[in-house]
């Protein structure tokens, strides 16, 4: 069992363009399992990875592996593996050479012991037959299982992975992600991987680590995560296509529930305010929530386009394009000033212009402040 713990980890740069702040006050702790910092370009998931690893320094607080303080030893002294996007073997040497060079500080193993290290390793990663091959001739793939092996061979307490698979085509990326994710539940090695592409984090991870802006936003297995945003990027960063979002109202809707109003036409009902949101009360101003793959639309016809909507009959709106995906289809369609987007069955056909009666359980709607950003729940 090792754990890893970053305490209130600051990072800030400082140049002559003024200050950085890169990671901002992130606490975190990871033990024997796969954790994913996810989030967009810039939000500071690389410069936590090479804080962990001892390559850039931390600004404020503390790391510590098994409550040993690392925060300023040297990387080798951390026992922590990397690896980056790019690889980083040496084309000069072969497999086994390159595989080896990751013991090259382990004094305490035999020549020989190192050589079964290696051997073990490679067969771990299915590239026994490549030991004695130059890494200059090697595919993509086989590159990114040497680099994985050579990291492993030195069985560290903790392995960093920045964005490994990014330099894969699509079919072998999803295929080292399973390898990746059945060797990690192996070895229970406590791992931190970073990733901007949220299928991988969603796939692979024990939990994720969502951030913005360096800032923590939220942390927790990736299907809690999915459906219980704490906040509006959350919502928006997890789920493709994101979840939409537009302005409501909340409106007296009878003894038993509130209702949901569209903020930019009172007449479009979005449905009621899930039972477990407390504290709105009708006239506060929210954002409405609704997953693209939790709308189901239906043609309206013309006889009811128009007409004043009901719960029942759905909200309307004009369909503005539809995306074929082969499997589920994304249908594009306008409600009022909004954009929204809903996730369709293969055989449901909608064209530009037509308009559609919009379904939405009342289960399925998020409510966030509109000042904050928060989840009313
Ligand atoms: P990406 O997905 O694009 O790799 P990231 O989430 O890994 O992004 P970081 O590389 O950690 O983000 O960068 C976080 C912030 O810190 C960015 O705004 C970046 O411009 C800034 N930053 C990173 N390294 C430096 C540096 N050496 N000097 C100044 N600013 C830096």
């Amino acid at each position: 069992m090792v754990e890893l713990t970053l305490t209130d980890v600051t990072k800030r740069y400082d140049d002559t363009q003024g200050t950085e702040v890169a990671v901002d006050d992130l606490s975190l702790t990871v033990e024997d399992e796969l954790v994913v910092l996810l989030g967009p370009s810039g939000c500071g998931k690389t410069t936590t990875l090479r804080m962990i690893a001892g390559l850039e320094t931390v600004t404020d607080g503390r790391i510590s592996i098994d409550g040993r303080d690392v925060t300023d030893l040297h990387p080798s002294d951390r026992s922590i593996a990397m690896v980056f996007q790019d690889y980083g073997l040496y084309t000069t040497m072969s497999v086994r050479e390159n595989m080896a060079y990751g013991l090259k500080h382990s004094t305490s193993l035999s020549a020989s012991e190192r050589r079964d290290r290696v051997e073990e390793m490679a067969t771990m990663f299915g590239i026994e037959d490549l030991l004695a091959r130059d890494v200059s001739d090697l595919s993509g793939g086989q590159k990114q299982r040497v680099a994985l092996g050579r990291a492993m061979v030195r069985e560290p307490d903790v392995f960093l992975l920045d964005e490994p698979l990014a330099s894969l085509d699509a079919k072998l990326r999803s295929e080292m992600r399973t390898e990746l994710q059945q060797l990690q539940s192996r070895l229970d090695i406590t791992t931190v991987y970073v990733t901007h592409d949220q299928k991988e984090a969603m796939t692979m991870a024990d939990r994720v680590v969502v951030l913005d802006g360096g800032r923590l936003q939220q942390v927790g297995p990736p299907e809690e995560v999915y459906a219980s945003p704490t906040n509006r990027f959350v919502a928006d960063f997890l789920g493709n296509p994101p979840m939409n979002q537009l302005p409501a109202v909340v409106v007296d809707g009878g003894p038993s529930a509130q209702g949901l109003r569209y903020a930019g036409d009172a007449a479009v009902s979005l449905g009621t305010v899930p039972a477990s949101t407390r504290g709105v009360t009708p006239g506060d101003e929210v954002i409405a929530g609704m997953r693209p793959e939790s709308l189901s639309l239906t043609a309206s016809g013309p006889e009811t386009a128009g007409a004043a909507e009901t719960e029942t009959t759905g909200f309307p709106g004009t369909v503005t394009v539809t995306e074929y995906q082969g499997n589920d289809n994304f249908v594009h369609f306008a409600v009022g000033d909004e954009a929204l987007t809903a996730v369709v069955g293969p055989d449901v056909e909608f064209s530009p212009g037509e308009r559609v009666s919009v379904h939405v359980a009342p289960e399925d709607l998020y409510l966030f402040d509109p000042a904050t950003g928060d989840a009313l729940s």
